[in-house]
């Protein structure tokens, strides 16, 4: 056996005889173990890559450039290229690429993590010193290409190639302690490849000599970092929308008395005149009398608390499926389907005098009502129940009138 190792990183070789039975049924099971690991990582790759571009999120796309990367470089450093690929020529341009590969790998790293464990809002300092290391390796590794440049570019990539993990390291550390749960899911994912990389590294040195796998399980910790990010980017995505359905919620709810607000009443209303039993509905305009003298004896905060409560009266006196909405200031809607709409306005009518004790002074309301006709939109139905309300203001208030 002659082995050339010039111009190559000195790594520990072992000798294993063998018959050739027990050769091929070694090496038929190692293929398989590669392949298995190999492939995992490829096809997390695509996956990531087509749900990245469906959801236009860039964390997709790092993370299927760094999973490439690192499998490429796995392929590189177990032979796999070589046998059983057979890609030869390949393998001997390795000082020609394997260097930019690496950095390509490492960039996408701290790019990914960027992204999944949303550093721009949580350590934006800490973020720009990440980019500038990004954009430092790559210019290092282009100007490794000029010639005449090779050996110094060299010189300074390989040592900024090993700082390269503390700062992901430290980064993620800190990311986690800012309560980025992605943080955590990127350092379970990724620990186990960060101590197998260093424990290889150590070989070189002569430590832990006797750790033949170190090459396998590099393979199978990449396998399993591609795993769980991948898992940790399907909740992320998963959370993202439980966050947009929430916002989107929030969006048609009145802050102050928890009631739909004057949009999210007129779709819910809308949706009614297009349900088939829609001939019954009624629509009640209620209006709060004297508010601004309610402002004016209990201050802001206590018409505030007015409207809260009158809220309450309205939830008590209505079923769940009558549409309640607050219009805006002192104005409330309620749909009605079905029932007699004069009845439940008189209800809601005596149900506020009820509760004048709360407020310490008498609390009325004047209440329009109206029956839906066939055809008529939201607005025609709005204006004969307003209309309604205007009469019941002018006739006194603290009354309901059928308009
Ligand atoms: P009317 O019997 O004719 O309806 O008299 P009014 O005083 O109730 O009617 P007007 O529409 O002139 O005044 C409504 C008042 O409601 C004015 C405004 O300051 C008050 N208001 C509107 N929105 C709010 C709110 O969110 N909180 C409080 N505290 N007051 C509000
Ligand atoms: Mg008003
Ligand atoms: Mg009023």
């Amino acid at each position: 056996v002659h082995v050339d190792a010039s111009d190559t990183v000195p790594s520990p070789m072992y000798f294993v005889l063998r018959d050739a039975a027990a050769q091929s049924r070694v090496e038929a099971g190692w293929l398989a173990f590669a392949t298995a690991c190999l492939v995992t990582m490829l096809a997390t790759a695509v996956i990531a890559l087509f749900f990245g571009l469906r959801l236009r999120d860039p964390a997709f796309g790092w993370y299927a450039a760094y999973v490439t990367t690192y499998a490429l470089i796995q392929a590189t450093q177990s032979g796999y290229i070589v046998r059983p690929l057979g890609w030869d020529a390949m393998a001997a341009t390795l000082p020609a690429w394997g260097r930019a590969v690496t950095t390509l790998s490492i960039v996408s790293a701290v790019l990914f993590l960027d992204r999944f464990a949303g550093l721009g809002q949580r350590l934006p300092r800490l973020r720009r010193v990440l980019h500038g290391y990004c954009a430092l390796m790559l210019v290092l590794v282009t100007l490794g290409y000029v010639p005449g440049l090779q050996v110094a570019m060299r010189a300074l990539i390989n040592p900024l190639l090993i700082l390269g993990a503390p700062l992901v390291l430290g980064t993620a550390i800190a990311a986690v302690l800012r309560r980025s749960r992605y943080a955590a899911i990127f350092l379970l994912g990724w620990l186990p490849l960060l101590g197998v990389t260093v424990l290889g590294s150590l070989q070189l040195y002569g430590i832990a000599p006797d750790w033949t796998w170190s090459d396998d399980a590099a393979l199978a910790v990449g396998a399993f970092e591609a795993i769980v990010l991948l898992l940790g980017l399907g909740e992320r995505a998963a959370s993202v929308r439980r966050q947009r359905d929430q916002a989107r919620v929030l969006a048609g709810v009145d802050p102050l008395t928890g009631l739909p607000n004057r949009r999210a009443w007129r779709d819910a209303l809308e949706a009614c005149l297009r349900e088939p039993d829609a001939a019954g509905l009624s629509v009640l305009y209620l209006d709060l009398d004297h508010f601004k003298r309610v402002n004016d004896r209990l201050g802001h905060a206590g018409g505030d608390r007015v409207l809260q409560l009158f809220a309450d009266v309205l939830r008590h006196a209505l079923r769940a499926d009558d549409v309640i909405g607050r219009y805006g200031g002192e104005e409330f809607v309620v749909g009605l389907v079905g029932g007699d709409a004069q009845a439940v306005a008189e209800r809601i009518r005596t149900g506020l005098h009820a509760r004048s004790r709360e407020a310490d002074m008498p609390l009325t309301v004047s209440i329009g009502v109206t029956a839906w006709r066939t055809g008529e939109g939201i607005d025609e139905l709005l204006r004969r129940a307003d209309a309604a309300l205007y009469a019941a203001k002018h006739g006194g208030r603290d009354r309901v009138v059928a308009g």
